[in-house]
C-alpha cells in the first residue's frame, strides 16, 4: 500500500498547551515514514500543534540553493523545532547541504544518536548494545576553511574553541544524568593533536570532575573506535569532535542492526532538529514498506525534548513490545524470528494498538529523569598575557633544498629575528635534516625573537616586507604567541 499524505493533513487545529512543530515530510521514503510516525505519536497522546514545510529536492528544483525556501525558514525560526524526514541530496554541484545549513543556521552544536541492538528480535552480531554517541557538530575541521596554497599543497583549518568543547562535553554529561546513563567515554587524537584535541580532552577532564556519580574515561580515536565495533558493550555515552563523530556515529548505527530504527537528536542554543539517521532511500519511495522507526524513534526524543516524557514513554514501550512482538517491516524481518511482514502503516497500526503495553524481555528504557537538555552557556574567561614570540612563514618554493632555503630567508630577515627552524610537512628538515625526508614544495619557516626582546607586529609588517624584496613567495603566516608564560603553538616533529 502507497502511503502519500502530507505533514499537512496532521496541520493542527489550535490545541490548548500543545508545542508548535515545523514538520518536513522530506523526500523518497520521507513522507511514507513521517504520516505513519505522526499518526502514532498523535494516537499516544502526543500534544503538537504541527506546521508543515516542503524542503529538500521541491525546493532545491524551485531554485532555492540550500533547499529551504524562506516560509520554511519563517516556520524554523518560529517554532525553534523542526521534525525532518530525510531529504534527497541532488546530484551535480552548485547545491549546499540542507543539513550542514540548518546545523550552522541554528547553531545546533549537539548530535546524539543512541545505537541499540534489540536482539534477539533484530538481527544483530553485538547482542548486547546500547551506546549513545555525541557529536561536537559546528567545529573542527567542519568549519570548511581549506586553501590551496602551492601547486602541491592544500590545507583545511581545524578550529577547536574552549566555548566549544565546554558546551558539548557538559551537554555529555547532562545527557548521561537525565538518562541514567552511568560512564562517559571521550575520544579524541590527543597525542598527536595536542593543542586542538589536547583542549577538548582537559575540557573533559575538568568537566568531569563536576559530575562525580557519572564514571569518564578516555581513548584515543583509533584504539577506541576499533574497542567500539569489536566490544560495544563496554561503552556507554560517548563523546567526541565532529569528524570522528560523523564516523564512529555511523559505524555504531551500522553494527547495532538495522539502518532503519536508528533516530537523532541536533540541539543548540537556538533550536532542535530530529530526524532519523537513514537516507531517503528512493529505492523503496512509494511502496509503503519503508520501516518508520528511525524517524519515531526520534519523534521521542523530540517529545522528552517539549516536556512529554509520559507520552514519550507509553509511545516507546508500545514500539519496543510490537518488535518484540515480531511485527516486521521487510528491512528486519527474518524467517524464523519475526512472526508478522508488515509495510509501514500495518506497522504503524500494530504501535498504536500496543499502546498502554511494555515489552517482556527487551530491557525498559529509563525516563525517570529524562528531560531536555538545557544548553551550556560557558562563561568567558578574563583574557591571558599573550605575547608575540615568534612568526611561521609558510613558502612556496619549488626545486630547492633546505639549506638553500634557510640562507636566503635569513638573509631576507637581515638578522632582525632569528631562523629557528625549517619544517616541510610539519617535519623539520633544518636544521640537521634527514635526508629520506620527502619534500615538497610547501615550507613553514620559524622566525624567533630571542629575549629579552619584544617582537612587535610591526617588525611582522618589516619582515614581511624584506622577504617580499627579496622575491620569497609567502603564502601565509602564523604568529607564534605565550599565553600566561605558556607556548601557543606546536614544535615540528623532530625539534
Ligand atoms: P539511505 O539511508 O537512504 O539507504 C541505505 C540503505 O538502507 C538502502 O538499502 C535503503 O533502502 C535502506 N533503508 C534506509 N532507510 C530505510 C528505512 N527506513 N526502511 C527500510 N530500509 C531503509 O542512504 P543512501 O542510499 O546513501 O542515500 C539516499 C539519499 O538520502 C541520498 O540522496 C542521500 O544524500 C540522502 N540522505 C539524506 C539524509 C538526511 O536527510 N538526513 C541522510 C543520509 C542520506
Amino acid at each position: 500500500m502507497t502511503i502519500h499524505t502530507p505533514a499537512a493533513a496532521f496541520r493542527s487545529p489550535a490545541m490548548p498547551g500543545a508545542t508548535p512543530v515545523t514538520v518536513a515530510s522530506g523526500d523518497g521514503i520521507g513522507p511514507e515514514i513521517m504520516n505513519a510516525a505522526l499518526q502514532m505519536m498523535l494516537a499516544a497522546g502526543a500534544r503538537l500543534a504541527v506546521e508543515p514545510i516542503v524542503i529538500g529536492e521541491t525546493a532545491y528544483r524551485d531554485g532555492h540553493g540550500s533547499g529551504i525556501p524562506p516560509e520554511a525558514w519563517d516556520s524554523i525560526r518560529r517554532t525553534g523545532l523542526l521534525f525532518k524526514a530525510p531529504i534527497t541530496t541532488p546530484q551535480g554541484g552548485g547545491y549546499k547541504s540542507l543539513n550542514v545549513t540548518l546545523r550552522k543556521s541554528l547553531g545546533l552544536f549537539a548530535n546524539t544518536r543512541p545505537c541499540l541492538s534489540y536482539a534477539p528480535f533484530v538481527a544483530t552480531r553485538h547482542p548486547v548494545m546500547d551506546v549513545v554517541i555525541i557529536r561536537e557538530n559546528e567545529e573542527d575541521l567542519y568549519a570548511g576553511i581549506e586553501h590551496r596554497q602551492t601547486d602541491e599543497v592544500v590545507q583545511c583549518l581545524k578550529l577547536v574553541s574552549r566555548p566549544g568543547c565546554e558546551k558539548i562535553v557538559r551537554y555529555a554529561f547532562d545527557y548521561a544524568r537525565a538518562n541514567g546513563r552511568r560512564k562517559v567515554t571521550c575520544f579524541t587524537k590527543d597525542n598527536i593533536m595536542k593543542m586542538t584535541d589536547g583542549l577538548f580532552r582537559k575540557v573533559f577532564d575538568e568537566v568531569a570532575a563536576d559530575y562525580p556519580g557519572i564514571a569518564s574515561d578516555h581513548m584515543i580515536i583509533d584504539i577506541g573506535a576499533a574497542r567500539l565495533a569489536a566490544r560495544p558493550e563496554e561503552f556507554d555515552v560517548v563523546v567526541t569532535l565532529n569528524l570522528y563523530g560523523d564516523i564512529l556515529s555511523d559505524i555504531a548505527a551500522e553494527i547495532s542492526g538495522s539502518v532503519g530504527l536508528g533516530g537523532s537528536s541536533n540541539i543548540g542554543e537556538h533550536g532542535a532538529m530530529f530526524e532519523a539517521v537513514h537516507g531517503s532511500a528512493p529505492q523503496i519511495a512509494g511502496q509503503g514498506i519503508a520501516n518508520p522507526s528511525g524517524l519515531l524513534l526520534s519523534g521521542i526524543m523530540m517529545l522528552v525534548h517539549v516536556g512529554q516524557r509520559e507520552v514519550a514513554e507509553r509511545l516507546h514501550l508500545a514500539w519496543l513490545k510490537t518488535i518484540e512482538d515480531g511485527i516486521h517491516t521487510p528491512d528486519i524481518f527474518l524467517e524464523g524470528v519475526s512472526a508478522r511482514r508488515v509495510g509501514t502503516q500495518a506497522f504503524a497500526d500494530a504501535v498504536i494498538d500496543r499502546l498502554g503495553q511494555a515489552p517482556r524481555t527487551l530491557p525498559r528504557p529509563d525516563y525517570a529523569a529524562a528531560t531536555a537538555i538545557v544548553p551550556f552557556t560557558p562563561p568567558r574567561r578574563p583574557a591571558a598575557d599573550k605575547r608575540l614570540v615568534g612568526i611561521d612563514v609558510f613558502v612556496h618554493a619549488a626545486g630547492t633544498s633546505p639549506e638553500v632555503l634557510a640562507a636566503r630567508m635569513q638573509a631576507a630577515a637581515s638578522g632582525m629575528l632569528a631562523l629557528t627552524m625549517v619544517s616541510n610537512r610539519g617535519v623539520k628538515v633544518w636544521p640537521e635534516g634527514h635526508p629520506q625526508t620527502f619534500l615538497t614544495d610547501h615550507w613553514r619557516c620559524r622566525f624567533e625573537m630571542p629575549a629579552p626582546r619584544q617582537f612587535t607586529k610591526a617588525m611582522v609588517a618589516e619582515l614581511l616586507a624584506g622577504l617580499a624584496r627579496a622575491g620569497i613567495d609567502f603564502v601565509k603566516t602564523e604568529h607564534l604567541f605565550t599565553f600566561d608564560g605558556v607556548p601557543g603553538y606546536s614544535l615540528g616533529q623532530g625539534q
